[in-house]
């Protein structure tokens, strides 16, 4: 870290920004964090200037802010670099990727992937039967598939029948031999069959957080033998002819690309055998697992990967042509299903800081007392001994020892309140008087967690991490957070960040450092009186945004839908918001009646009216601030 003066440069190594955010995130000249949807032009969009047009229409923090862009731009990438490697490899099949609608179910999102994909003859994905509601009614091209997975029953079928009958390039993946026999009986009684899949159960694993998705051991898909019994099912059905596609999906966030090389050898061996034993397969599907490098490291870490998109689009082109020429199988059209990567990176969520919790800055005094416990005189000792010698690694030592003895003590009720007080006041400033006066080097990694843990503060962040950043907190998955403003200038402290739930687990306490790795606490700036202080969380696009709950009853959150333009001002237009829950909202869907508990608190109060303990006027405003709370929006205002 430099000595001199700060400059944006040092913001975006702490905060790793180049290196996470796929070129969409930069820090702009004047210190503060802009997007800029499309990479290779310099046009940039002022996060601070979206929160005060979101502002101006009426949507306060916290905000999802979705950049329409990216997210066109991702699907665009994916696509071109398929088509390009394909073209390279002397490739004989096409790709047909689909976006697995789970990952993010909004409508706009969903919409605006078809769209952007249209000309790529881009899908679906759908893994239930509301899923597969919404992509009959959204994937409208002919020409691009619709793949159907997970668990299944008639309905579900019946609904992919409706999804062939009405032209649709339907795929039912078939997870478990039942599901094919009942597939064949219904397409005997409506007279049409969907293309069938087999998802297939692989014994490669991806490795990280989700590798139970693949191996022998998975939920889903046919073993071996399965398939076997498969192809002869539908042989004596006479239904064989349908039977068009193998998919395999070894997990998310895949990290390792070495999963992906084996996974391919496996499944292309897989694909060419079949064939080979009459399956007249012609769809090769990867599944899902092209992963995010959320802590921008490009490494094995479960919140990185150590590829990129375009390795990885090649070693599916290259693995399967390899593996097909070897067995003189005509090359098969892939597809793949990835979701995080296509929408991780076009949302953000935008919070603001409430407060500090900081023990560190409270004032008291430790002044000498007759009489007083001879643990209170002795860490007094150690923090005189410590200003006149620096003798800083024994004082350390000592005070840590003494503080812990005091808790012995005052369960004990050997010691007094005020006693422990002083005790604690008085371990602070050693700490922070050690910490000022070593340089990092000189300390071991548990004195520079120890050191860490007591003197770092906690920002209050206006949003609830059940609603806006579930992993997190679920899964310890790590997403960038970086301030917002004031990336010009030094962060002088270091904090965790504290949503306002009333939960201890309503935080977020991992953050990579790309000089120390992965620590407790964010480099942030000191609070300013009457200005307020934002960071953003970044890479939500991909489960975060729809996973989230309503723990303590905190809603949606506001959103606002941005799309660049070069022609405006600010480079950028609000084509969309979409205001979050409202109290009343949340309350419904924990079924209660709004109006009826309005009405109750209004008798409640008419009655004290009526004795005369409110008075009528103030009355009337009492119920009519019960009745506003009830439409306003459920975070902090
Ligand atoms: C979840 C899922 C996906 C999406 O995976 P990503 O890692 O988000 O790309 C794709 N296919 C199947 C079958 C899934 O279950």
């Amino acid at each position: 870290m430099t000595n001199g003066t700060w400059t944006i440069d040092d913001s975006d190594r702490l905060y790793n920004v180049s290196k996470w955010s796929n070129g969409y995130f930069k820090i702009d000249e004047s210190g503060k964090l802009k997007a800029t949807p499309n990479p290779k032009k310099d046009v940039g969009i002022l996060i601070d200037d979206v929160i005060e047009d979101a502002k101006e229409q009426g949507l306060s923090l916290p905000l999802v802010i979705r950049f329409h862009d990216i997210l066109r731009s991702q699907v665009k990438l994916l696509n071109r670099t398929f088509q390009k490697v394909i073209d390279e490899e002397d490739y004989g099949g096409k790709f047909f990727g689909v976006y697995p609608v789970k990952v993010n179910q909004m409508r706009e999102v969903v919409e605006e992937i078809v769209d952007a994909g249209s000309r790529y003859n881009y899908g679906l994905e759908a893994g239930s039967k509301p899923e597969l509601l919404s992509a009959l009614a959204y994937n409208t091209n002919i020409d691009s598939l619709t793949v159907l997975n997970g668990y299944k029953d008639r309905d579900y079928l019946r609904l992919a029948i409706l999804g062939t009958k009405i032209g649709r390039k339907i795929f039912v993946v078939i997870e478990k031999f039942s599901e094919l026999k009942m597939l064949v009986e219904l397409s005997k009684e409506y007279g049409v069959i969907p293309n069938i899949g087999i998802r297939g159960r692989m014994t490669v694993k991806g490795r990280g957080k989700w590798e139970s998705s693949g191996g022998e051991k998975a939920k889903f898909g046919l073993t071996t033998s399965e398939i076997i019994l498969a192809i002869e099912y539908l042989k004596k059905h006479k239904k064989l002819g349908a039977l068009k596609l193998f998919h395999f999906h070894i997990g998310s966030q895949i990290t390792d690309i070495r999963s992906i090389k084996e996974a391919i050898e496996e499944g292309s061996r897989i694909y060419c055998k079949m064939q080979k034993i009459g399956a007249p397969l012609e769809y090769f599907d990867v599944g899902g697992g092209l992963g995010v490098d959320y802590d921008g490291t490009n490494s094995t870490n479960d919140s990185s990967i150590n590829y990129s998109i375009s390795d990885y689009i090649t070693d599916i082109v290259y693995g399967l042509k390899t593996v097909c020429d070897l067995e003189n199988v005509e090359h098969p059209h892939i597809i793949t299903e990835s979701g995080r990567a296509m929408t991780a990176h076009h949302s953000c969520v935008i919070t603001n800081i409430i407060g500090e919790i900081d023990n560190t800055k409270i004032e008291f005094s430790t002044k000498k007392k007759t009489g007083e416990h001879h643990l209170v005189t002795e860490m007094r000792q150690v923090k005189d001994l410590l200003d006149k010698s620096k003798n800083w690694q024994e004082a350390y030592n000592d005070s840590v020892k003494i503080k812990s003895d005091s808790i012995h003590a005052f369960k004990l009720g050997i010691l007094e309140l005020e006693e422990r007080a002083k005790i604690e006041t008085l371990h602070l400033q050693i700490l922070k008087q050690i910490n000022n006066l070593v340089p990092d080097e000189d300390f071991q990694t548990e004195q520079i967690a120890e050191l860490e843990n007591s003197l770092s503060g906690q920002y209050l962040c206006n949003f609830s991490v059940f609603q806006s950043a579930c992993d997190s907190w679920a899964i310890e998955q790590v997403l960038p957070v970086v301030p917002l403003t004031r990336l010009n200038e030094r962060p002088s402290k270091r904090s965790t960040l504290a949503d306002i739930t009333c939960d201890s687990d309503g935080k977020i306490d991992r953050f990579y450092d790309p000089d120390e790795g992965f620590k407790k606490t964010l480099s942030v700036h000191e609070l300013k009186e009457g200005e307020q202080y934002n960071i953003g969380i970044f890479l939500t696009g991909a489960y975060q945004d729809v996973m989230g709950d309503m723990h303590n009853l905190f809603g949606r959150v506001n959103e606002v839908h941005v799309y660049a333009d070069k022609h405006d001002p600010k480079g950028f237009y609000i084509e969309e918001t979409v205001p979050g829950s409202s109290a009343r909202n949340v309350l419904s869907t924990m079924q209660y009646n709004p109006e009826y508990m309005a009405f109750k608190v209004k008798r409640s109060i008419d009655k004290q009216v009526a004795r005369g303990t409110i008075r009528p006027r103030d009355g009337v405003s009492l119920v009519d601030f019960y009745e506003s709370c009830l439409k306003s929006y459920t975070y902090l205002s």
